[in-house]
């Protein structure tokens, strides 16, 4: 109701009357120029994500690393200088990943190398055997009629595209998703997909959450790393069956784990109970070292925290920076995060999650409300200078913060450039050496800069436009 009340138009005036448009004071440009500008030559975030990625490692959702992450999230705030450190319950399912193999049993017989997808059941301790069917992508699968596949291993050969905003990650990521459960609706016993990413030169698998539909049978279901599915759909063009056997250890524990989200503030010194929310995810997969996915963004978004926190003066707005509980098996911290905070989504000024990688911030998007829009030249006076140019006014704010962005709370997408993200994304190679200091110091001098603007805003930034579909 207040939303409606921000725009009065004046019906059969020729006059338009806006509510006071939010601005922002030349005290404060100066003020996040100067931080901006310190954050390009500080450590912090490198030295924060060295930390996690050596004393902690892989940190998948209900592991005990994940726990022990956790408690490093906790003391790392405190050491970084956060006035308010607590940590909110998150509750999910445990996944377990268990063993895994795919072999070629005929008539080139070899190995390849894969990797169960998240969430996947297991296979009987004796494997599945079957001759491999191949489906060129996800559409094909689809189009399939009911039982063309049964008794056989379904295989999805399309390759994803890469792309500097991650374009083709959503064409692709379907496969994954929801490949299970439409080729167990075709009869298959199993699916193995190619890897969802974009690298040419490595042999590793890409992993990643899917869904099984609640009515289909769940049949087990695995990624080949890209050359393997090379290798496989090589075999397949010689005409005839190709036979392979795969082996899951793959399961999901009855009883709930109780995690959190771990989460740190810089309490403000005018309006101590308004937010701006930064953060990243703690959770990652368990093949890598969650260096880019998403240790990245917890470092530089405790980073940028950090360097308001050394300010003299606190800003106005309190920064809230969350470090989400699995992200990447459904979001859930993000959902807990909603359903505790939904009624406090109008204390909520912005937020921004920074989940791509650490590569350099390009573009900003922001999802702000009309009135706010010329605002956008304030943050740009001192983001430009970073390389990132202005972006649409339709930013989702990333998976943690689109459920709050769901209740009206207005978020920017600080977009990072992936072209190379997906190269390494949910594989073995996600670890610390993949990041450049200097890039990652880009990315909180926005962060830093961005927050404490935000945090400085005389006024409000909603109502954002309706959120994105399709993402
Ligand atoms: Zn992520």
């Amino acid at each position: 109701m207040k939303h409606l009340l921000a725009v009065l138009l004046c019906v059969g005036a020729t006059s338009v009357v806006l509510a006071k448009a939010p601005s922002l004071s030349d005290a404060d440009i100066k003020t996040a120029e100067a931080l901006r500008d310190q954050a390009l030559q500080d450590k912090t975030a490198y030295t924060t994500l060295e930390s996690l990625t050596t004393e902690i490692g892989q940190r998948l959702a209900g592991s005990p690393s994940d726990a022990r992450g956790r408690e490093w999230a906790v003391a790392q705030f405190k050491k970084l200088g956060f006035d308010k450190v607590y940590t909110e319950e998150v509750q999910f399912p445990v996944w377990e990943r268990g063993i895994e193999s795919c072999e070629v049993i005929s008539p080139f017989p070899q190995n390849l190398a894969v990797a169960a997808l998240g969430g996947s059941v297991g296979t009987p301790p004796e494997g599945i055997q079957a001759s491999v069917m191949e489906f060129v992508d996800f559409a094909a699968l689809s189009a399939a009629a009911d039982n063309a596949a049964a008794g056989k291993i379904v295989f999805v050969s399309h390759r994803m595209t890469a792309a500097k905003d991650g374009a083709g990650y959503g064409p692709a990521v379907i496969a994954r998703v929801q490949g299970a459960s439409v080729a167990a609706k075709k009869g298959a016993l199993a699916i193995l997909i190619r890897s969802i990413g974009t690298d040419y030169q490595s042999r590793s698998p890409h992993t990643g959450v899917l869904q099984y539909d609640q009515t289909t049978v769940r049949i087990p279901a695995a990624a080949l790393s890209n050359s393997d599915a090379d290798l496989l759909a090589r075999m397949l063009k010689r005409g005839g069956p190709v036979n392979v056997q795969l082996k899951l250890g793959a399961q999901t524990q009855s009883q709930t784990f109780v995690g959190a989200n771990v989460i740190g503030e810089i309490t403000g010194s005018k309006w101590p109970d308004k937010v701006v929310l930064i953060g990243g995810h703690l959770d990652s997969w368990d093949l890598g070292t969650g260096a880019i996915d998403d240790g990245a963004g917890v470092a530089i978004t405790m980073a940028a925290g950090a360097l308001i926190g050394q300010l003299p003066k606190a800003p106005k707005r309190t920064v809230r920076v969350v470090a989400f509980a699995n992200e990447e098996q459904g979001v859930y911290g993000g959902k807990a995060y909603a359903a505790a905070h939904q009624k406090q989504a109008n204390q909520h000024l912005v937020a921004a999650e920074s989940d791509f990688g650490a590569d350099k911030i390009w573009r900003f998007d922001t999802a702000f409300g009309p009135n706010a829009l010329p605002l956008v030249d304030s943050f740009m006076r001192v983001l430009a200078p970073l390389g990132i140019e202005r972006g649409a006014n339709d930013a989702g704010g990333g998976a943690d913060v689109s459920p709050m962005r769901a209740f009206g709370m207005p978020t920017v997408e600080l977009q990072q450039d992936g072209t190379h993200y997906f190269d390494i994304h949910h594989t073995e190679n996600d670890t610390f050496d993949k990041v450049d200091p200097a890039a990652l110091a880009q990315n909180v001098a926005a962060y830093a800069a961005f927050a404490f603007l935000a945090a400085q805003v005389d006024g409000e930034l909603g109502p954002p436009p309706a959120p994105p579909t399709g993402r």
